[in-house]
Parts: C-alpha cells; sequence; structure tokens
C-alpha cells in the first residue's frame, strides 16, 4: 500500500470515528438552545380553602368557585374540619396543619366558638388567613348576603396572604370596610390594578393560575 493510500484511509478512519461525535455533539446543542429557550417554571403549588368547624359546605365551596374565577387561580377545598380551635391563631394552625407542602397559603372559613367575633387575622408568616363566619351572620342575614360577604372576605383574605394590600377603590373587594352594610356596598371581585398585582405575585410564587378564566390577564 503507498504512503498515499495508507494516508486516505487513516483520515477515512478518523473521519469514521469523529462524524458521529459531531452529529450528536451539535444534536445536543440544539437541545440546550430548545431548553434555554423556555425558563418559565411550571407552577406547580395551588392556594386552598379548608371550612372549619360548623360551616355550611355549601358556603366553602361557592367561596372557591368564586375566587378560582375572579382572582383567576386554581384554589383546592381541603377535607373540613369539623372541630374548631379556641380561637383565630388555633384556627390558623389547624389550617397550616390542613394544607401540607403543595399548598403554601391556606385560607380557613371558621367558626370559632361564641364571642370570638374578630372578622379575620393572617399569621405573620403568610401561610394561612382565617376568615370568620361568626361576625358575618351576627345581624341574621338571608342567604344570598351571607355568602357574598364570603365572597369578598375570602378573596380580601387571599389578597392579604399575596401581599396585595387594601385599595381606594370603592367598586373594589380590597377597599376598606367598617360595617357589615360597608362591606356589603363593596365590590365582589378586585379592580384591574388589584387583579393585576395578585397575579403577579401568584406567578412568582408558581402558584397554578385558572386560564380558562375571564380575569385571567396575562395571557401572552
Ligand atoms: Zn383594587
Amino acid at each position: 500500500m503507498s504512503a498515499f493510500v495508507q494516508k486516505v484511509n487513516h483520515m477515512k478512519s478518523v473521519l469514521k470515528c469523529w462524524l458521529p461525535a459531531v452529529f450528536v455533539a451539535a444534536a445536543a446543542a440544539l437541545t440546550m438552545v430548545s431548553v434555554a429557550a423556555d425558563t418559565t417554571p411550571t407552577p406547580t403549588k395551588r392556594l386552598a380553602i379548608v371550612a372549619i368547624g360548623d360551616v355550611p359546605a355549601k358556603l366553602a365551596d361557592h367561596a372557591r368557585e368564586w375566587a378560582e374565577q375572579n382572582l383567576a387561580i386554581k384554589v383546592d377545598l381541603l377535607p373540613a374540619e369539623k372541630t374548631s380551635g379556641k380561637n383565630l391563631d388555633d384556627i390558623a394552625a389547624q389550617a397550616v396543619k390542613a394544607g401540607g407542602a403543595n399548598h403554601p397559603h391556606v385560607i380557613a372559613i371558621a367558626l370559632p366558638p361564641e364571642g370570638v367575633n374578630n372578622h379575620g387575622m393572617r399569621t405573620a408568616d403568610g401561610r394561612a388567613a382565617v376568615v370568620n363566619l361568626r361576625p358575618m351572620q351576627a345581624d341574621k342575614p338571608d342567604e344570598e348576603t351571607l355568602s357574598r360577604r364570603i365572597e369578598r372576605q375570602t378573596i380580601r383574605a387571599m389578597a392579604l396572604l399575596l401581599d396585595v394590600g387594601t385599595c381606594p377603590n370603592p367598586q373594589c373587594a380590597l377597599s376598606r370596610y367598617s360595617t357589615l352594610q360597608e362591606l356589603d356596598q363593596a365590590g365582589r371581585n378586585c379592580c384591574p390594578p388589584c387583579l393585576q398585582k395578585f397575579q403577579e405575585n401568584a406567578a412568582k410564587e408558581l402558584l397554578e393560575p385558572n386560564k380558562t378564566s375571564h380575569f385571567y390577564l396575562r395571557r401572552k
């Protein structure tokens, strides 16, 4: 075999060895580009509601549906707990325990013992908030008025947990109120700026949105 033929054969064998490696490397680089292009993390967590104490199931279920539609966020309803703690702090602790790892924020709709009349509370770490049913039914409202009060209070509790504060717009569910009458006159859902802030904060926390809701603002 001449030196030339030997050299050509050597080059052929080098190419045989290297060409597949080059293709594999190119394919790997393309995969990396396509992975790098989609850096949005998948939302894996959800808000949750738990009814604690003698709370009508219908009331908690409606509050869940209302929040899921009007805040455009997925909300789980956890199994109800019939026995309520003796105050709102105890109830908040029950809610945190019920929530588990996939529910970073839990809203308790609760009926505490008589004499506990604060409208609600939020834990300092933002893990749980309590909506107190007792003062909401103190004036014996009809079923629809009570249900609407719980809608607003649930939305307020969720906003509070996601660091969306009170709102100066009286048409917004996050407006301040002092009396039940003022609460009844407030809007039943959030104004656009509050909704925007809520959904931005929810996305940062990887909370799963309800993309089928008309109130979902983050469509591309
Ligand atoms: Zn607002």
